[in-house]
């Protein structure tokens, strides 16, 4: 039938598009249009520019960052654990020998994302003072602080040491050290890290988690109303 359509339309090119399309049917959801296109949830979204551009005459203040998926992409290491601690489960963010591991240098195969870079930077030349606030188990030692400190240029003045809340399931940890800390801004990818900041009445903004991340599933950035940074998945 195929064959023939061509010979067809070779013969007579006319209306041949019509018969090519009408013989072979894209398969279902391949396509798109104005319409498709057109649609779009009211997300707000945000550059760094206009974040900046926002702390124009504020003071010096304290900006909380969750760590994985926010300022490094650490899936790597999260995958290595996994493979390693429990390859059928998700056991292994229970086994404080996964933790050791990954507190302790597997972030050295973790990379910096560019957005965290950019507001980092911002946050430093405002003189803030810079808090990793993170639902990683604690461990007796770890290279986390040591890493970010060096990966994202912080000077000591505006470092502190990463704070461990621990992920423990029907509570958010994360609230009562932002609450602790003071912090006025923080940035997260989680929907848990946008409900900590409201309840600790700071200003959650949302960073893109990346799409190949091995958190799943991705999270619906803007869904609480939050400002989401444009391109920050990477
Ligand atoms: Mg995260």
């Amino acid at each position: 039938m195929r064959k023939f359509t061509l010979a067809l339309c070779l013969s007579l090119s006319l209306g041949c598009a019509f018969v090519a399309s009408a013989s072979t049917p894209t398969p279902d959801g391949v396509g798109t249009n104005a319409a498709k296109l057109a649609e779009q949830a009211p997300v707000h979204w945000v550059s760094v520019a206009q974040i900046e551009n926002s702390l124009v005459d504020r003071p010096p203040m304290a900006v909380g960052f969750d760590i994985d998926d926010t300022v490094l992409f650490s899936s790597p290491g999260f995958w290595r654990g996994k493979k390693m601690f429990s390859p059928d489960s998700d056991e292994y963010l229970k086994n404080p020998a996964f933790w050791e591991k990954m507190n302790n240098g597997w972030d050295e195969f973790s990379i910096p994302k560019e957005a965290a870079r950019a507001l980092i930077a911002l946050h430093i030349k405002r003189g803030d003072s810079i808090f990793f606030i993170t639902g990683r188990s604690q461990t007796a030692t770890e290279t986390v602080s040591k890493t970010l400190q060096d990966d994202f240029l912080i000077p000591a003045a505006n470092m502190n040491p990463v704070i461990f809340a621990g992920d423990q399931p029907g509570q958010n940890n994360k609230t009562q050290w932002l609450v602790d800390k003071q912090i006025k801004i923080f940035y997260g990818d989680s929907d848990n890290d946008m409900t900590a900041a409201k309840a600790a009445q700071a200003r959650a903004i949302r960073i893109l988690r990346a799409s190949n991340s091995t958190y799943r599933p991705l999270p619906q950035a803007g869904a609480f109303g939050e400002e989401v940074i444009v391109n920050s998945e990477y």
